[in-house]
């Protein structure tokens, strides 16, 4: 393709410059499948690709997502999800007016549903203990914790994690400045009663990787609280490229309940979606992943904790 030129490095034989339109030149990384590992580098574009962006269905699996991804230093700094609005709402207003009134009602919408608050979900599904925010940002998120719950975070930015570590010391947790993954290499087995990964798995590299080594991290029954936009929603279907859960290339994975799941359970999870967690008319959706407490134990029971036969 022409907008693609490979760099020479031997030990980067899958890096690539792509010259993006809005963003210029970025240097990515070719992505397989990241659910299954697939190659699908000869499968049709997904029709959401966007600029240098391409989206990938794949056969194998059903996931959807973006086959080429900045790497992590770009795509937490340069690229960031701040940086990136500006260009997204660009992108979106030049699909204006065509859209403008639904997206509007959209919002109106998102306003009268009930959200889930974290802290609530965290306090019926988890034992009081450490937790760990993944992508913790400030630290704010984790104000609202219930009496028992210690605050824990691992952000890759650096000024953020200092204000994230100076909330949490107070409270006798700790930030790790590090990407995702190996802020969690450096973690102790069983360390942690649960994790919240609030709008997070959308933007990760390699999410396999993480919730696989979340789940070391874990103590057995410990939870993985998820949010992340829901690509089966109906709005995705309605709204077309116009739908709020697409930011290029900030979000490399677009989940469903199915793929969501699928990608847990490979990991080694129990998976719990509450009666109203998975709702096609929400544009985000939920999932409570649970660390299974041994060799013996059903994969995908239901655990209690609020879980409303769903899963
Ligand atoms: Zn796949």
């Amino acid at each position: 393709m022409s907008d693609i030129v490979p760099l020479t490095q031997p030990d980067q034989a899958k890096t690539f410059e792509v010259n993006s339109a809005n963003l210029g030149p970025v240097q990515v990384v070719h992505r397989d499948c990241p659910l299954c590992g697939r190659d699908n580098t000869d499968e049709p574009d997904n029709l959401y690709s966007y600029d240098v962006w391409t989206l990938k269905d794949c056969p194998s699996c059903t996931m959807t997502y973006i086959d080429r991804g900045p790497d992590y230093t770009k795509l937490f700094k340069e690229l960031s999800w701040e940086h990136t609005t500006a260009v997204e709402e660009k992108r979106r207003a030049d699909l204006r007016p065509l859209g403008y009134k639904a997206s509007k009602l959209t919002r109106l919408r998102m306003h009268l549903l009930p959200r889930k608050q974290m802290p609530l979900m965290l306090e019926a599904w988890s034992n009081p203990g450490n937790v760990v925010d993944l992508g913790c940002g400030d630290g704010g998120q984790m104000d609202k914790l219930g009496p028992g719950f210690v605050p824990f975070g691992i952000e890759v930015s650096t000024a953020l994690a200092k204000a994230a570590d100076a909330r949490f010391s107070v409270h006798g947790g700790a930030c790790i400045n590090a990407p995702t993954l190996d802020g969690l290499k450096a973690v102790g087995d069983e360390f942690f009663a649960a994790a919240t990964l609030r709008s997070y798995l959308e933007h990760e590299m390699n999410p396999l990787a993480v919730l696989n080594e979340l789940c070391r991290v874990l103590q057995p029954g410990g939870v993985a609280i998820v949010k992340v936009p829901n690509y089966g929603s109906w709005n995705r279907m309605v709204m077309g490229p116009k739908w709020c859960g697409f930011r290029y290339p900030d979000h490399l994975n677009y989940f469903t309940p199915t793929t969501l799941k699928k990608m847990a359970q490979k990991a080694g999870y129990a998976v719990h979606f509450g009666l109203t967690y998975t709702l096609p008319t929400s544009d985000n959706m939920y999932a409570v992943l649970k660390k299974e407490r041994g060799k013996g134990a059903a994969r995908g029971s239901c655990g209690g904790g609020g879980c409303g036969g769903g899963c």
